[in-house]
């Protein structure tokens, strides 16, 4: 699957960038927004009534876009109008609700282009591309770092795909410093064109991806019309680098410094954060792998080019490039000096030379560096001839691969084509393209010939051999009127989007691009390695002409084109809605240029030559159904069967429609549109059909009954919800109002409340020991806890232990349940004793885990009391009535007594018919006392026994 390009800059007259990207094709569905056509527009420009109507395209576009509805259809292809703000529809939830879902049922979106693109290469195994058109600022590059988001998010991720990512979207940064400035139009215009390419594996996981790059215009490296700026880079490296790397680099922080950054005189622009987006390209650097020495070498080349720009030339000077030569040799240079015959013109034009050829090959180098790469260079009015050329190759393209779709599509569904009118560009092509007949062969001819060739001279040229084109004119072979608008060294061509009027001059020296062999021998020597990699040593063996730029650029075309004609399309255009990049302001004027050379009608007119609406038959007789009782509520035929009684009993005519194999075709959007009202009506009918009438019609008035009890139910739940909700907010808000006063009704919830998170936050803070005085401060509302004493030397455990007890009261059985999880969670691991408080009874009370002589001790007791007859025996300590001395005892329970044993002796017997009682201590350290009347001889004293289990039950 394939990504491409941008051609992100030009043009007065005709300007169309485009910005391609993956995808494929789709049928679009309206349905869903029928209803709301009148506010919002239609959905789908096939559906408009009058779609040969400009105004009523206008119309539709401004609708929507006013109500922020950025993104309208004509069938698959997507139009864009530049919100010039922030929409909230680029969230991860939106791409997640684009993600798998048909393309139909849900607003037009980019990420319904890009996802569709998607499915449809999983599913068929085959290439997409998407292609993004438009004039600089409409939103081109915004749209494609979208869809490469949508990619990042939603395709299934691998430990390739981190690195795909992170290549496609770090590159990004710094090929926008490198290739983007600030133009007229837009602060962050990409000045180059650029075809991206992500490989998905079977499973659609992105393994791989490369970026391509066109045309970087380099002579803005060495002039900028006024308001506009060079490169951005050159700025950044001013404004972030630190002052050592500017001091190495020779540099000045001040941009006003040097010749190639104020022509345009905005140096400084309000909208850009140099500085910030300086830390971005120095961070993206690192994290697509180039090393610290390319970096210093890049910007070494940087700052020579600024350099460069300040070097001044004099009329009587006779060594006019050594000293440019001086210049780069401070620079890490080879320096030799070499005398040439220049004039001052000629040297300064050997200095731009210099700065744009070292630019544009580093730029190039830049991005084979991110992959593999091929790259283009060019000028001005040639160059806006070029880019004019690569649109109407493209448009050549869009309309032959639509109608290529449609005829398909009727093949397959086995309907009569029907030959649809439209304008053929391809003798537009033709005269730019063919061979020995087209501009670039003669251009290329002109500037290959021996002799005095110039820029006049082609001319004359072009009038002698294309001079008879219906789309070609020149002063001299235009009439009277054409002609006070054309001038001499002028030529014009009359593309599919309107007329372009290009100035010959230059035109040969560009084609050229010649560079003065011992400058090129200076840069082949180069120590810093980036240029010697830009600049290749054999470059000056070869002694062919290289390639001249029109063909480079023609060649690199067709290859681009074979590339996207063996790939599914998706299109997306983008138009820019006013000069000022003010948001929700429709240029009227501006639009219905770009409109126009987008190609936008021609394209709506192919797609609604046929047909303005298909759809499959199970689908649209789902849809429309009730309209006709032979398929209401079930047809149990074949859907195209069902489909062809519904329409017949809604009355279509026969132009209005035709059946194919499994769609049916509706010729007009008003037929459509009556069909919609009709099925607005039934539902609207069926809703207020009484219940009994209901309940007599069957088996779907039941469905429509249960259906209407359970909407109910569901709507008196969430009303239920929401009353809640409203209730615990206002009464949140009046206990905080209420705060300060005394407990109250008003304040008691929001008091409880500020009790449990000052819990939640005490166990965190816990004193260390019973000495430790250090408590959490309770806030303010707590006041009275802390007053109390609460949280002073010994009391502070009682005064929560209050405080929790207060909390749970009132809970409900599960919810003390869950307040026993949370205090678990609370105190485990923090409270000593915690695990004795949670006893688990008997367990250590057994007689196999006593010390061998209590073992000893009770098998002695064995002769005096048969074993059958215990029924308890534990291991004590009793503690003497005097001085409390501890000793080891055994415990013996029986029916009727309790027996005090030491060593095979008892020591004391205790019937329970002479107990006083029994009193269990209420802290846990397992104390039991025996009570015994005073004039029982075996008086007993304290005990105390191990297991604190036993003792507390
Ligand atoms: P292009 O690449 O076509 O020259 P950009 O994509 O750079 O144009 O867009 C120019 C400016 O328009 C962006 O910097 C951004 O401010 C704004 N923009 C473009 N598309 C959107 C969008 N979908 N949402 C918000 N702003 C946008
Ligand atoms: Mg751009």
């Amino acid at each position: 699957m394939a990504l491409a390009g941008v051609w992100g800059h030009l043009l007065p007259a005709l300007k169309a960038d485009l910005e391609l990207l993956l995808g494929s094709n789709g049928d679009a569905n309206m349905e869903g927004a029928l209803i709301a056509r009148d506010k919002v527009g239609v959905q789908d420009f096939v559906l408009l009534d009058s779609h040969t109507s400009e105004a009523a395209f206008l119309n539709n576009l401004r609708k929507r876009y006013q109500e922020n509805l950025i993104y309208t259809y004509i069938g698959s292809l997507l139009v864009s109008v530049n919100p010039y703000q922030e929409l909230d529809i680029y969230t991860v939830t939106q791409m997640q609700l684009y993600r798998g879902v048909n393309f139909f049922e849900l607003p037009p979106h980019l990420y319904a282009i890009a996802d569709n693109a998607y499915r449809v290469m999983c599913n068929e195994y085959n290439n997409h591309f998407i292609l993004i058109s438009g004039e600089s600022g409409a939103g081109k590059t915004e749209a494609s770092k979208k869809i490469l988001q949508y990619y990042a998010v939603t395709c299934p991720t691998t430990e390739q795909l981190q690195t795909v990512r992170d290549r496609l979207l770090l590159s990004n940064p710094v090929l926008e410093a490198f290739g983007n400035a600030k133009t007229l139009r837009n602060d962050n215009s990409s000045r180059f064109g650029k075809y991206m390419d992500i490989q998905f594996d079977f499973k659609g996981a992105p393994v791989g991806g490369h970026i391509l790059s066109y045309l970087i215009e380099k002579s803005r490296v060495v002039h900028q019309n006024h308001g506009e700026r060079n490169f951005h880079i050159f700025y950044q490296l001013l404004e972030g680098g630190d002052k050592d790397l500017l001091c190495w680099l020779g540099l000045e922080r001040n941009p006003q410094k040097y010749t190639y950054l104020i022509q345009g005189r905005c140096a400084k622009v309000f909208s850009i954060n140099d500085k910030n987006d300086w830390k971005i390209v120095r961070k993206a650097f690192s994290i697509i792998d180039f090393t610290e020495k390319d970096i210093e070498h890049l910007f070494g080349i940087v700052a020579s080019v600024l350099h460069l720009g300040n070097i001044q030339f004099e009329e009587d000077s006779n060594e006019v490039c050594s000293d440019a030569l001086r210049c780069l040799s401070s620079l890490g240079y080879l320096y030799f000096q070499v005398l040439s015959p220049l004039n001052v013109d000629l040297a300064f034009y050997a200095r731009d030379a210099v700065a744009k050829a070292i630019y544009g090959r580093t730029f190039t180098w830049l991005v084979n560096k991110i992959n593999g790469s091929l790259a283009n260079k060019v000028g001005f009015f040639f160059e806006q001839f070029c880019i004019n050329y690569c649109n109407e190759k493209l448009q050549q393209l869009l309309i032959e691969m639509t109608l290529k779709a449609e005829q398909e599509e009727y093949e397959l569904e086995g309907i009569e084509w029907e030959p649809i009118p439209y304008f053929n560009n391809k003798i537009i092509c033709d005269l730019v393209e063919q061979k020995h007949k087209g501009i670039i062969s003669i251009l290329d001819e002109e500037c290959l010939r021996p002799g005095e060739a110039t820029d006049l001279s082609f001319l004359e040229k072009l009038e002698e051999k294309v001079g008879d084109h219906a789309h070609f004119v020149t002063r001299k072979l235009a009439d009277q009127k054409t002609r006070k608008s054309i001038d001499w060294v002028d030529f014009r061509l009359l593309h599919y989007a309107g007329e372009v009027t290009y100035c010959a001059v230059g035109f040969l020296e560009k084609n050229n691009d010649l560079l003065y062999r011992n400058l090129k021998e200076v840069l082949c020597n180069s120590k810093n390695s980036i240029m010697r990699d830009c600049f290749l040593l054999s470059e000056l063996d070869n002694r062919r002409r290289p390639e001249t730029v029109a063909t480079q650029f023609k060649n690199s075309l067709t290859s681009l084109i074979e590339i996207l004609m063996s790939k599914e399309p998706s299109y997306i255009r983008c138009i820019k809605p006013n000069e000022n990049k003010e948001p929700g302001k429709f240029d009227d004027f501006l639009i219905r240029h770009q409109v126009k050379y987008l190609g936008l009608m021609e394209h709506l007119r192919v797609r609604r030559a046929g047909f303005a609406y298909r759809r499959k038959y199970e689908l649209f007789l789902q849809r429309y159904k009730s309209l006709c009782p032979a398929t209401w509520p079930h047809w149990h035929g074949p859907a195209a069967e069902g489909v062809e009684r519904l329409i017949k009993h809604i009355g279509y005519k026969p132009e209005e429609y035709k059946l194919g194999r499994t769609k049916i075709f509706i010729r007009f959007p008003k037929t459509l549109f009556a069909t919609e009202d009709a099925f607005e009506y039934r539902k609207h009918l069926l809703s207020k059909a009484p219940v009994p009438l209901v309940w007599d019609r069957g088996a779907w008035g039941s469905l429509f009954l249960l259906e209407a009890f359970w909407r109910g139910a569901l709507a008196r739940r969430a009303a239920k919800k929401r009353t809640w909700a409203v209730q615990t907010i206002r009464k949140f808000i009046n206990g905080f109002i209420n705060r300060k006063k005394p407990l109250c009704p008003e304040n008691r919830d929001f008091v409880r409340l500020s009790q449990y998170y000052y819990l939640m936050k005490l166990r965190d803070h816990l004193p260390k020991n019973v000495l430790d005085e250090s408590w959490l401060q309770p806030p303010s509302i707590l006041e009275e806890v802390r007053v109390s004493g609460g949280f002073g030397r010994g009391g502070g455990g009682s005064c929560l232990v209050a405080m929790c007890v207060h909390i749970c009261k009132g809970l409900s059985f599960s919810h003390q349940l869950q307040q026993k999880v949370v205090t678990s969670a609370v105190f485990s691991g923090k409270k000593e004793g915690y695990l004795e408080s949670l006893g688990q009874p008997f367990l250590e009370t057994r007689l196999s885990e006593f010390s061998k002589p209590l073992e000893a001790s009770l098998a002695g007791v064995e002769m005096l009391i048969p074993t059958r007859c215990f029924q308890y025996v534990t291991p004590v300590i009793k503690y003497d009535r005097n001085g409390f001395k501890a000793r080891e005892r055994l415990l013996v329970l029986t029916q009727s007594s309790a027996y005090v044993v030491e060593m095979a002796k008892i020591k004391q017997k205790i019937e329970y018919s002479t107990l006083k009682g029994i009193s269990t201590s209420n802290l846990s350290d397992g104390i039991v006392v025996i009570h015994v009347p005073e004039d029982n001889k075996q008086k007993v004293g304290n005990w105390d026994t191990a297991p604190v289990s036993w003792c507390l039950k």
